[in-house]
């Protein structure tokens, strides 16, 4: 069942609900109710579906999750989020939302996305056989709009911010009562997304030190601290890692809030579009689960993405800005830290879609 984090009422699972009739956000509760099982059989992220909320749901798959772990120095290794079916680690997510919303027999599904979340919807959506339609900003990349076109989707491009795409989005939810696939509100995306946590707490073999990823709407933080928690409840692991969450300079709500300073401050434009989000959703959890790990918020400068991407480049790795957004993060927070820590820098988006 969901259940509002406001105010404590609960909505069964196959309702079609979004947000709790007071506005709150709807969350999931903890699994607790089963054992941590890995079907080593299963190359894809359902091979840890012991612990989603039903791991018999009908699964709408492409053999999503399982992404490269890769040594970058020693004690850091990059996990390749981006070789994924749609190219982002979405895919982990919508795989899991989507598998739900087939089960619950809707036809139409709606999302509005900088470009990534609202592609992936659309991929497993057409394989679903349901018709998926995407709210997406005006300025959106080219290329992710073309992606979006060929899986079918009805896009609709929106004057003005990423803000004004879900504002759009949740007018055509409001009208039409379509199942809203948002991974910013419908917590069943976050079941998605923990499974990084448990990819990289399986394929290191423990857990590290610490984790970076880079945080708009914190689908990926928050789903990875979802995962470390359940790693630690079931006793595979003595504490969590440190989440280091890194945002753009111009557009840093979450950083703001964190250091405490009053204004996000920046212009909200970025050239790391993907998490160009002025006000998230989830951005008091998204503090909580940053706080709760000891971890940290870094924000870095246009400058620094770009020279963070050509430095991938110049290792073969190919990535979009706001995934090599991270990396300039995990440059500039290990330069104030002790060596010695093991860390995974999440790497969220391929290059191919964005131009170089
Ligand atoms: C969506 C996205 C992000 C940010 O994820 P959030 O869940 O909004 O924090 C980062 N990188 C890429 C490539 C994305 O598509
Ligand atoms: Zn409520």
């Amino acid at each position: 069942m969901y259940w509002c984090s406001e105010c404590a009422r609960t909505f069964a699972l196959d309702e079609v609900v979004w947000r709790c009739s007071c506005g709150g956000l709807l969350d999931l509760p903890p699994v607790t109710d089963r054992g941590f099982e890995v079907d080593r059989g299963t190359g894809s992220l359902w091979r840890y579906r012991s612990m989603f909320p039903d791991p018999t749901v009908a699964q709408v798959t492409m053999g999503e999750g399982m992404t490269p772990l890769v040594i970058d120095a020693p004690g850091v290794w990059l996990k390749l989020d981006f070789l994924m079916p749609t190219l982002s680690f979405k895919d982990r997510g919508s795989s899991v939302l989507v598998s739900h919303a087939a089960a619950i027999g809707v036809g139409r599904v709606i999302s509005d996305s900088s470009g990534n979340a609202g592609t992936s919807v659309a991929a497993y959506a057409t394989r679903a056989g349901l018709v998926a339609e995407v709210y997406v900003p005006a300025a959106t990349s080219p290329k992710k709009v073309a992606q979006l076109n060929a899986y079918g989707a009805e896009v609709h491009q929106v004057a003005g911010s990423r803000q004004d795409a879900a504002d759009a989005a949740i007018d055509a939810v409001t009208a039409g009562g379509a199942f809203y696939a948002s991974h910013v509100y419908n917590p069943l995306f976050h079941q998605g997304t923990k499974t990084f946590a448990f990819e990289v707490w399986e394929q290191l073999g423990a857990m590290p030190d610490v984790v970076v990823l880079p945080a708009g709407n914190g689908t990926l933080l928050l789903g990875a601290a979802i995962g470390f928690a359940e790693l630690v409840a079931a006793g595979l692991a003595p504490t969590p890692p440190r989440l280091v969450a890194v945002q753009a300079a111009r557009c840093a709500p979450v950083a703001a809030a964190f250091s405490r300073r009053p204004e996000p401050g920046g212009s909200g434009e970025t050239v790391a579009e993907g998490i160009a989000i002025t006000h998230p959703a989830r951005g008091a959890q998204m503090l909580a689960a940053v706080r709760a790990s000891g971890g940290t918020v870094v924000t870095v400068e246009e400058a620094e993405i770009v020279s963070a991407r050509q430095a991938l480049l110049a290792r073969g790795i190919d990535v979009e800005p706001t995934a090599a957004a991270a990396w300039a993060g995990w440059k500039i927070w290990s330069a104030g830290e002790p060596p010695g820590r093991s860390v995974v820098v999440g790497l969220s988006g391929a290059g191919l879609k964005s131009p170089h």
